[in-house]
């Protein structure tokens, strides 16, 4: 097949599987034979695994990474009217549990060159009710952890990373200590869902923490509160990953590591094909985060974003926008506080970026005709 027929998508999911079929296909079929399709042990070893990767004390398997932060949330004991500052250009998720919970989400803008949230408007938005901060690892670069942790030290505050965009990415601090993205905070909350960095089969979502209560805590809310068989301490939920999901992703996260270096081979060929374009703003990458490249996000200037995404679908290039409408614009989380302006980089970022094809698959013939589409496209 050439390029112009072959079919170009965001996320190429059969080819990845392909490559590892017989050993996904023996994994799944394994679980079925034991038909132990509840916390059979596929799921301690993948926790165990995912500890190890992670260096991290404690991972605790959920159902999926709105499920991670609402347990992450719970266990942290936080009461209706608590706020929690998040940020306002993300995917809804994040802001979603604070309201579902009773808590108050306080938005904030982000920074323009990195899409992520902006310190100094954290700094800002903190009041004596202020009981957390949840950073995104947006598009797979970390959050300014570095600042944000001290931010919450001072005002002792709880840090919840939101890393479902993220995972795998390496943190690296002042110092010189270098860690994973997600075990920084207090929690992080990631998310298996089939087109992330890990993703599953299905829905899948995981917390890590290395504090032993919080841990013990996240595992009671999980299971229905339930300390010991048919005995609940506190109010919980039903949230579990799935064997078989457990069975693949235990397979998946020994290549995640390669995943992100093919990842990363297609944003340097995008970087090299975009720099010093007028119209085009490559993502910044900065010096103390790895980037796993969950999405590249192009930010446009002076180019017609829906004529673009036309002109490249009529050559079956799809290009997406994340996210179309800040949180702070959308009916369900309308608030007086929030107008239109409020927060003008989220709103300008909204209106200017486009993310384009980002997969393992990729190969160069196909980024080549991406990027001589959009540079077709945008001279
Ligand atoms: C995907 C995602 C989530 C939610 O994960 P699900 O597994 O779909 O519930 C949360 N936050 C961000 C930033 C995400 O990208």
């Amino acid at each position: 097949m050439t390029t112009a027929t072959k079919k170009i998508q965001m996320v190429d999911l059969k080819g990845q599987y392909l490559k590892i079929k017989t050993e996904v296909d023996a994994a799944i079929a394994s679980v079925i034979d034991n038909t132990a399709f509840i916390n059979g042990p596929a799921v301690k070893e993948f926790q165990a695994d995912m500890e190890k990767y992670l260096k991290v004390k404690h991972v605790i398997p959920c159902a999926n990474g709105t499920d991670a932060l609402q347990i992450a949330m719970m266990a942290l004991g936080l009461k209706p009217g608590d706020e929690v500052i998040t940020a306002d250009f993300t995917y809804v998720a994040t802001a979603e549990v604070i309201g579902l919970l009773g808590l108050k989400p306080v938005l904030v803008d982000v920074y323009p060159d990195t899409f992520d949230i902006n310190v100094e408007a954290i700094e800002k938005a903190i009041t004596p009710k202020t009981k957390a901060i949840v950073p995104v690892h947006l598009f797979g670069q970390c959050a300014d952890m570095e600042r944000i942790m001290a931010v919450a030290k001072k005002h002792n505050l709880f840090v919840i990373e939101d890393v479902a965009q993220a995972i795998g990415a390496d943190y690296t601090f002042s110092d010189g200590k270098k860690v994973k993205a997600g075990t920084i905070g207090t929690i992080g909350c990631t998310s298996f869902f089939p087109s992330k960095n890990l993703g599953c089969y299905g829905d899948g979502g995981a917390m890590y923490t290395n504090d032993d209560t919080l841990a013990a805590k996240m595992k009671m809310i999980s299971h229905h509160g339930q300390s010991v068989q048919y005995v609940h301490d506190v109010l919980g939920v039903n949230s579990r990953l799935d064997t078989i999901q457990a069975a693949i992703l235990k397979i998946k996260l020994q290549h995640l590591d390669e995943y992100a270096a093919a990842r990363n081979k297609v944003a340097d060929h995008y970087d090299k094909a975009f720099a010093n374009h007028p119209k085009l703003k490559t993502p910044k990458r900065v010096k103390n985060s790895t980037h796993v490249f969950h999405q590249y996000t192009l930010q446009l200037n002076g180019v017609d974003r829906t004529a673009l995404r036309e002109f490249l679908a009529s050559k079956n290039i799809p290009a997406m926008i994340y996210y179309p409408i800040p949180l702070h614009l959308q009916k369900a989380y309308k608030d007086d506080r929030y107008k239109e302006g409020a927060f003008p980089v989220t709103e300008k970022l909204c209106a200017s970026v486009v993310s384009l094809p980002m997969h393992t698959e990729l190969d160069e013939e196909t980024l080549k005709f991406i990027a001589d589409s959009v540079l077709e496209f945008c001279k």
